[in-house]
């Protein structure tokens, strides 16, 4: 891999602990093609991390395939709270027309997150669509019963996004319940998707840009598995979602609305504008990096020499391109 010279690294503050983190860092890269975007998480090493790198570069020096559509639905995403909040997040969401509500979260009862659904579906409407996210916090047997229990409380479930946390626990709550599953946490490397299909472990794949290696071999991945396919964040800046959006835009189907619409838990942003929704729906567009945002966001030198020895760890690694 050869990484062009001019290389920014970003510090930007979250506005909520999400994923143990506080502060979002990532390293964007400049091109022929424009900006690309390198923001593994700080534990993951330089194996883990290469398709991530793979992925900036990609947009940097080849750009994406044509779009097939101008604009993106997004979920807007609920967290384990109380139902007026639950309320007043739809309520303030843009306009979005799906809500993803977070589920099994240690220490509520299954009676909080069936009034934390009721709420949802009151503000979103009955021709709104909720899914729930366990994020793997489940038993096989307690997801079944959480999933009848809740299916009934919002009105119908559009999906059930990792009820489990391994493959094989997904396969049988999907033989046992009705509602389709979506497998997320269980696919991080590019060779899981096939496991995925390969155990029919789930109705639907939610795709990554950057851990998976790239808007063109997310494309292969959803072509190969033959599953719809729900494109979502790794937490970026709109330099990064813009990948996601992309690959959203030359996906051949696109029957469900994505995870994309994450920038809000971001103070700020390196780019003049934002890749916030607007009537529940992201623009097909690649913002323009904002030179002042990057000067403002610039992280201090020694966050940017942790940054240039991943990308040197990884260029040491010898990979091809090619995944
Ligand atoms: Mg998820």
């Amino acid at each position: 891999m050869s990484v062009p010279g001019e290389r920014h690294v970003f510090s930007i503050p979250m506005t909520v602990r999400f994923r143990g983190i506080t502060v979002r860092e990532g390293m964007l890269l400049r091109g022929p093609a424009g900006w690309g975007e390198f923001s593994p998480f700080l534990e993951y090493d330089a194996r883990v991390a290469a398709p991530w790198l793979r992925s900036a570069l990609e947009a940097a020096d080849d750009g994406w395939p044509a779009p097939l559509r101008e604009s993106i639905p997004v979920n807007v995403t609920v967290a384990a709270v109380g139902p007026d909040q639950a309320a007043e997040a739809v309520r303030a969401s843009s306009g979005c027309r799906t809500a993803k509500v977070k589920v099994a979260e240690p220490g509520q009862s299954l009676a909080e997150e069936e009034a934390r659904l009721e709420a949802v579906r009151d503000a979103l409407g009955p021709d709104g669509r909720v899914r729930i996210d366990a994020n793997g916090g489940w038993s096989v047997d307690g997801a079944v019963a959480a999933i009848r229990v809740l299916d009934r409380a919002a009105g119908g479930l559009e999906y059930v996004e990792q009820p489990c946390a391994t493959v094989e626990e997904l396969a049988l709550v999907r033989r046992r319940v009705d509602v389709p599953i979506a497998a997320d946490e269980s696919i991080r490397r590019a060779e899981d998707p096939y496991r995925v299909r390969d155990l029919e472990a789930a109705d639907i794949a939610v795709l990554k840009v950057q851990p998976l290696g790239g808007v063109r071999a997310c494309l292969r991945i959803a072509e190969d598995i033959g599953l719809p396919v729900v494109v979502s964040s790794a937490l970026e800046s709109s330099v990064g979602i813009a990948a996601g959006v992309a690959l959203a835009a030359a996906l051949p189907e696109l029957p469900y609305a994505c995870g994309l619409a994450t920038v809000q838990l971001l103070t700020d942003d390196v780019t003049v504008s934002s890749l916030l929704p607007v009537d529940g729906e992201l623009p097909v567009v690649r913002p323009d990096v904002d030179d002042t945002a990057l000067t403002r966001l610039r992280a201090d030198d020694a966050r940017n020499a942790v940054w240039a020895d991943r990308v040197a760890a990884i260029e040491a690694l010898g990979q091809d391109r090619v995944p």
